[in-house]
């Protein structure tokens, strides 16, 4: 008997689309039962191993070949039976951008990894979560998930009562959090406020030196904040004088600006550059000629006249 391959693949699709929304529901009912540390440990293993399932769901519509993880070991006979390493979700990712030709997103990626290494910090060591940063992981991931599946055209007869219900357990959250958010950037209003890499909510507040998250309390690197931001050279900080945490960004608005994960200065309007004497980064102080030295550089050279 010959079996058409599409047909194989739209079914392996909906098997993964199902087991994928199963998770995700399991995360948001573990979520809300909060009783303690186990069900927020729960909700993050289920959530992370939803969202992986998911993007196999996807990958495996395009053909069913794409969810193992040695292509060239791929046969029918190994997926029916189920005897097969399934790809990884770095590589699911990669494949998804690069053979189905779907996106996710600079940003998208970065949760997704961060996602990972706390599902497996929670799977190998003791790792402690609190009920704000969960319930604000749950929230983010399901919101994905759900646009995720309408924008792909997943949200099948099938998925749609999972995905109704899904939909009935993010509000409470969604409320949960945005209420939570409201509070925090009237609070913070003048201070530089980022997206926290633990918790996806824009509450990590940058102003000198302690880098703290005000929605799920924990605290960053500013150093690896700005490793992980950076998307051309990391410089010292001109205005808090840190090293290594000034760095050229795209912001939300679409601009490009320097900013300092230590103090959170820089931003829009003001004009930095290497100073073309020392090399140091600087105000650019645009002298008649277009020169642009550092103010201790232009002392030395003052003093030596
Ligand atoms: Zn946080
Ligand atoms: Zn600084
Ligand atoms: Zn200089």
């Amino acid at each position: 008997m010959s079996r058409n391959s599409n047909d194989q693949s739209e079914r392996l699709q909906l098997t993964l689309l199902d087991d994928s929304l199963d998770l995700l529901l399991s995360a948001a009912e573990a979520v809300s039962r909060d009783d303690g540390p186990r069900s927020l440990k729960e909700a993050v293993l289920h959530l992370g191993n939803g969202v992986e399932l998911l993007v196999k769901a996807r990958i495996a519509r395009e053909h069913w070949s794409l969810i193992f993880a040695d292509v060239d070991k791929a046969s029918r006979d190994k997926l029916d039976a189920g005897d097969f390493a399934s790809v990884d979700a770095p590589r699911a990712l990669n494949r998804l951008e690069q053979i189905v030709g779907v996106p996710i997103g600079g940003r998208w990626n970065t949760h997704l990894k961060s996602l990972r290494q706390q599902r497996n910090r929670l799977t190998h060591f003791t790792a402690t979560l609190d009920t704000a940063q969960t319930k604000s992981l749950v929230a983010k991931v399901m919101a994905f998930c759900v646009s995720f599946c309408e924008q792909q055209g997943m949200a099948t007869a099938r998925a749609d009562d999972k995905l109704s219900a899904i939909h009935k357990n993010l509000t409470p959250l969604q409320e949960f959090v945005d209420h939570r958010i409201q509070n925090i950037s009237a609070n913070w209003k003048d201070a530089l406020l980022w997206v926290c890499p633990e918790c996806w909510q824009p509450a990590l507040v940058i102003d000198g030196g302690e880098v703290d998250c005000k929605f799920c309390k924990r605290k960053a690197d500013p150093l690896e904040l700005a490793a992980v931001n950076a998307e051309g050279s990391i410089e010292d900080c001109p205005e808090c004088d840190v090293e290594q945490t000034f760095v050229y960004i795209l912001r939300h608005n679409g601009a490009w600006e320097w900013l300092c994960f230590s103090c959170g200065q820089g931003g829009a309007g003001k004009n930095y550059d290497h100073c073309m004497r020392c090399g140091r980064m600087d105000y650019a102080h645009d002298d008649n000629d277009g020169i642009q030295v550092c103010e201790e550089c232009q002392t030395y050279i003052i003093e030596r006249w």
